[in-house]
């Protein structure tokens, strides 16, 4: 559970970092984050924890939206990716070669912030 709520305090500060760098600020409605397999995030401490740390802040009014990114590894051998498993150490399951490159999975990013832009401020 910890693991969450750090992870969503540095996220919040990013995101606070990004929009004091806007010249406009529009109330934000949904930040989308790219949240890999391989993190070991829940998303819904993930969802939880945000909840409560955007209270009283510029996001208070956003929602998250998570997108998963699946765990995809690559066997240079044999020249494929694959699903690790934790059964095979996440080795490769044709040639049992140990996990060596990882593709995606890793992931923990802001993808895309949406916000409200006032009707006739459109650019
Ligand atoms: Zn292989």
């Amino acid at each position: 559970m910890p693991h969450e709520v750090d992870m969503t305090k540095a996220l919040m500060m990013s995101l606070k970092d990004w929009y004091s760098q806007q010249t406009e600020r529009w109330p934000v409605r949904r930040v989308q984050l790219l949240v890999g397999e391989f993190t070991c995030v829940e998303p819904d401490l993930l969802r939880t924890a945000f909840a409560k740390q955007k209270l009283g802040t510029f996001l208070e009014n956003a929602e998250i939206a998570i997108r998963d990114s699946p765990f995809i590894a690559f066997c240079r051998n044999c020249e494929r990716e694959y699903k690790p498993d934790i059964n095979l150490e996440y080795g490769c399951p044709e040639c049992r070669a140990p996990l060596d490159e990882i593709r995606s999975g890793r992931e923990l990013k802001i993808e895309k912030v949406d916000w409200d832009i006032p009707v006739g401020a459109e650019r």
